[in-house]
């Protein structure tokens, strides 16, 4: 037996990162390839991008619902972005936790420091940079969903985004996307390993250290 045969405790994942550095992907990617994984889907007040699907990408609600779901507790966290609100929802989060998934989160620095607070060392977050705001500009203008003046809003909202990045456990430089992902399963593989995170392993060596 190996300490990977071990049964471990969830893990908890938030991805941060402006708009256009790859966040997107590269959470599907890291989906399909850790079928243990599941995304926690937000709530949000804006309106659905074309392609996007409802409880899928988000749940879209109006500003009302989302105050009464706001007070109905049913947000781990919420925050308002670009002047719209989104909120991670409470129950799927515990249910997943419960069957022992792990749960990935795609949402702002104000959701992970909530997050972070509230989940302790379940918890680690991942900061992903652009190479520089010239590519970042072009990944925007080539996903072209938004009009000119929301890529223009989300340029300049990008710095402050960025400013955060010292409250992250994990900063990336997304230059290739292979290689982003890699890292961020290295990173989920290492987290995995911590003794706190193995249940059994005080068991496994105890049972080894009666050998004498
Ligand atoms: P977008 O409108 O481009 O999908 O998302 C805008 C920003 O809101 C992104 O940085 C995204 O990570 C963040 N976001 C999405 N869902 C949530 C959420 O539930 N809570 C928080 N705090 N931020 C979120």
């Amino acid at each position: 037996m190996d300490a990977s045969n071990f049964q471990q405790r969830g893990i908890l994942v938030a991805l941060s990162s402006p708009s256009g550095a790859g966040k997107t992907t590269l959470t599907r990617r890291l989906l399909e390839h850790s079928p243990n994984f599941m995304l926690s889907v937000s709530v949000t007040t804006r309106s659905p991008r074309p392609g996007e699907g409802e409880g899928r990408d988000y749940y879209f609600k109006s500003r009302e619902t989302f105050e009464k779901m706001k007070e109905a507790d049913d947000f781990l966290e919420w925050a308002k972005v670009f002047g719209n609100y989104y909120g991670t929802l409470q129950q799927p989060v515990m249910a997943a936790l419960e069957e022992g998934r792990d749960v990935l989160f795609d949402i702002d620095w104000q959701g992970t420091q909530q997050l972070t607070q509230k989940m302790g060392e379940d918890m680690i977050s991942i900061f992903i940079l652009p190479p520089s705001m010239g590519e970042l500009e072009q990944r925007l203008y080539r996903r072209s969903q938004d009009e000119e003046s929301t890529i223009l809003d989300r340029m300049s909202k990008a710095v402050g985004e960025i400013s955060h990045w010292a409250e992250y456990d994990y900063v990336l430089v997304n230059e290739d996307l292979d290689k982003t992902l890699h890292k961020i399963l290295a990173i989920i593989q290492a987290e995995k390993l911590k003794k706190s995170r193995q249940l059994g392993l005080e068991t496994f060596v105890k049972g080894l250290m009666e050998f004498v």
